[in-house]
């Protein structure tokens, strides 16, 4: 934050999207002093979806603007992380989360989407944030030449304009020029089917799931199932394969017939099958292969006034349970680093510092995630065979280059133990003393040296 002294070349931010990144976003530059509004699309506070993991790095954010402790308040930690077989139910990988998760200040929680976000909104109303709805910003309306949103009937002026509208995003078509991205089918859909706890809990079978709490991954062929449970709620998300064909493209979210699904489903687990009957309304979302952005894809306008956050910059599969975490971290990085600007040179600085280093971070996050979905769902045969024997031989004694990635303990500590803050710091310092860090194999100069 600028010292008083400091003149701050930033005092008004808009961002377009008030998906839980533009909200935490929000909360973040409240905290650095500014001026913010929020343009929602929906006409009215929409909240939607079913469970969500958030980690401790996601964590962390969230306890840099004094919301952890609510958000505690309506989750679950899972205790242990089980990969099971589909079709034995056999253990094959137990992570213990507590232990695990220990060392980086936060836990590993579970929760409903609708409690997240709204404890993200009620916040920011309550930090005085200003939340329009019914706004839908379209790609035409981003003037980059002058700097400003128009809006019908509304020039809306801001000094920064962050693009958190998710994976369809207005502003980053804006950005980059192009049309419409055409998104490529990733083969795979994911059904989510929500049970009651009562439901599991009269189930002298299944009661265990719900009472021991644990997260759990049946790794089945060719798809995965996660089961946890939220607050009240039992959850349990299929990602099974799809066509390819872009005919057979959806967006929305199709209703699934589930009878016809759970009778093609020979040879599972008869805990996973009576799951499955306890449900009769299922709907599935279609996947698409992330992008990961090179330097010819900006997430900064030449202008250093717009700027994409969250899954308009790096949307990822949900492999690792990490999509909403890279966006939390973004929102972090973007808010600490503009806010040490004293002059807009410095703005555009940090920017750029900004999309290099997400731009390196989420980048290889995303092939860890692309990594881990394919080693949760092998076909049937030989290398899920050796699959299975290294879990077995390796369980207890992660070491690095363990099969299952959120126990690989080198691996862990660079996803779990990012602090946008003290990587905002430190980046600053290098930045001001003239000689940014460049790591290996990248040349790169902050733009304002004239490259
Ligand atoms: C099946 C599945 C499971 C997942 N599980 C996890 C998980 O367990 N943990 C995790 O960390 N991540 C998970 N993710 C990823 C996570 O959901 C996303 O990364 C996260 O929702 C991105 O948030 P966002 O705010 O960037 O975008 P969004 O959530 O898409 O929000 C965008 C917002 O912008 C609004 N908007 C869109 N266009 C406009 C416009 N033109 N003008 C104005 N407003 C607009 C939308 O209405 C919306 O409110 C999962 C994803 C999927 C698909």
């Amino acid at each position: 934050m600028g010292s008083i002294a400091e003149p701050r070349p930033l005092s008004h931010v808009c961002i377009i999207g008030g998906g839980p990144v533009g909200l935490i976003s929000s909360l973040l530059f409240r905290r650095h002093g500014l001026q913010v509004t929020v343009l929602e699309k929906n006409p009215k506070r929409e909240e939607v979806g079913a469970g969500i993991q958030l980690h401790p790095n996601a964590l962390r954010v969230l306890q840099s603007v004094n919301l952890f402790p609510r958000i505690l308040k309506t989750a679950i930690t899972p205790p242990h992380l089980l990969l099971k077989s589909y079709k034995s139910g056999e253990t094959l990988w137990d992570q213990d989360f507590i232990a695990d998760t220990k060392r980086y200040g936060a836990p590993l929680i579970a929760l409903q989407r609708t409690s997240l976000q709204a404890c993200l909104y009620e916040e920011a109303l309550a930090q005085g944030v200003v939340i329009r709805h019914g706004v839908e910003v379209k790609p035409g309306d981003v003037d980059l030449e002058n700097g400003v949103l128009r809006l019908s009937g509304e020039v809306l002026q801001a000094d920064l304009y962050v693009g958190a509208d998710g994976g369809r995003s207005a502003v980053r078509e804006a950005l980059i020029g192009r049309g419409p991205p055409q998104p490529i089918p990733h083969g795979r859909v994911v059904m989510r089917i929500l049970i009651t706890e009562k439901e599991m809990l009269a189930r002298p079978s299944l009661r265990h799931y719900a009472e021991d709490g644990n997260m759990v991954v049946w790794l089945g062929p060719d798809c995965q199932v996660v089961t946890y449970l939220l607050d009240g709620i039992f959850n349990v998300a299929f990602t099974w394969p799809w066509s390819k064909d872009k005919a057979d493209v959806f967006v929305k979210p199709q209703p699934v017939d589930i009878d016809a699904f759970r009778k093609g489903l020979v040879g599972w687990h008869p805990d996973l099958l009576e799951m499955l009957s306890l449900t009769s309304g299922v709907l599935q979302w279609m996947m698409f292969e992330p992008t990961i952005d090179g330097e010819e894809v900006p997430w900064v306008d030449e202008g250093s006034k717009f700027v994409l956050a969250g899954d308009s910059a790096h949307q990822s599969l949900p492999y690792l349970g990490q999509g909403l975490a890279m966006g939390y971290e973004s929102a972090a990085l973007l808010a600490a680093l503009v806010s040490k600007a004293t002059a807009p040179t410095q703005v555009r600085d940090a920017l750029a510092i900004y999309e290099r280093k997400r731009k390196e971070r989420t980048s290889l996050m995303i092939r860890a995630t692309l990594r881990q979905g394919r080693f949760t769902q092998m076909a049937d045969g030989p290398l899920q065979e050796a699959r299975d024997r290294e879990l077995r031989e390796s369980a207890g004694f992660p070491t690095a280059g363990c099969p299952n990635m959120m126990s690989d303990p080198f691996f862990q500590r660079w996803m779990w133990g990012f602090d946008a803050e003290k990587e905002a710091d430190e980046a600053w310092e290098e930045y001001k003393r003239g000689c940014e860090r460049v790591p290996e194999g990248f040349v790169l100069v902050p733009r304002s040296r004239g490259v």
